[in-house]
């Protein structure tokens, strides 16, 4: 070979190194990165992850995939399947499950027409099913729905684009003591206000920090000023937790929301016992 030409090859793969060297790491990676360890679970349960949109449908809805996948993988605690197929939630499929994840899905009420269905659906909630409520999954259903799930999505004044101040209500609570060491925060994503939410069938975790001057540029429409963004509750022997966060995919893999989230699914799935009794907004001081 000659010399100027195995300088070049030389350099091109120099470059080449250094390039893949630098390349961003990928969705998957930053999310496997950022997701926490958690105690070794007692056994591996099995989630259902549904993701079916009958309304809106949310681009984070891959991502929300990933992070399911890696959570399984990460902490052990459970074994996913994915489908968005309705004959899953038949009563001799629904049964085989631990907890439902609903994954940004949106109108569950146009695509779940079936009264008997829905019924299956709620009562296996009211036995001892788990709920975990992804973003959308609180936009529609039908009233037995939005009583299980706690609240309906009425308009997001706080949008994607705008980075909103949050305040930790439950500092203490085992689900958010460890998010950003359990001390209030800001975050960029797309924030709903509901209706149909009463607190006092709810343990709020995060609500908006209506004391946050970024949040008082916008005005939401609750006359009590109440707008919770995570909340868990008791629904008959079931368990449910929501997170009206999971627009942004950087919601994704950020390791905060993440602790949360993987501390909620060892309460919807029954590995720990916490706290679900509804506490009083707290008087801003
Ligand atoms: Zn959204």
């Amino acid at each position: 070979m000659k010399k100027p030409l195995f300088l070049t090859l030389l350099c091109v793969l120099s470059i080449g190194l250094y390039a893949a060297s630098n390349e961003k790491p990928s969705e998957r990676e930053l999310v496997t990165q950022n997701m926490p360890e958690i105690e070794a679970p007692s056994k591996k349960y099995k989630v259902l992850c549904f993701s079916k949109p009958y309304g809106f449908r949310h681009s984070s809805i891959e991502i929300g995939k990933t992070m399911m996948e890696v959570m399984a993988e990460k902490t052990g605690l459970f074994d996913v399947t994915f489908s968005d197929d309705l004959t899953e939630f038949e009563p001799d499929k629904i049964k085989q499950y631990d907890a439902i994840c609903l994954n940004n899905n949106t109108h569950l009420e146009n695509g779940m027409k079936d009264p008997k269905m829905r019924e299956t659906f709620i009562n296996y909630v009211k036995k001892g099913g788990g709920i975990f409520a992804i973003h959308s999954a609180t936009d529609g259903g039908w009233p037995e729905y939005v009583d299980m799930i706690g609240g309906n999505f009425a308009g997001h004044p706080w949008g994607a684009g705008g980075t909103w101040g949050i305040a930790n209500e439950d500092s203490k609570h085992p689900v958010v003591k460890d998010v950003f060491g359990g001390k209030n925060f800001t975050i960029k994503d797309e924030l709903y206000q509901y209706k149909d939410f009463d607190r006092a069938k709810n343990r709020v975790l995060l609500a908006l920090d209506m004391s946050h001057e970024e949040n008082l540029k916008r005005k939401g429409n609750r006359a009590d000023n109440d707008y919770a963004l995570a909340w868990l509750k008791k629904y008959g022997k079931g368990r449910v937790f929501v997170s009206s966060f999971g627009h942004n995919k950087e919601v994704f893999y950020n390791p905060e929301i993440l602790k949360m989230w993987a501390e909620g699914f060892r309460y919807v799935l029954g590995e720990v016992d916490v706290d679900t009794v509804s506490i009083p907004k707290p008087v801003a001081q």
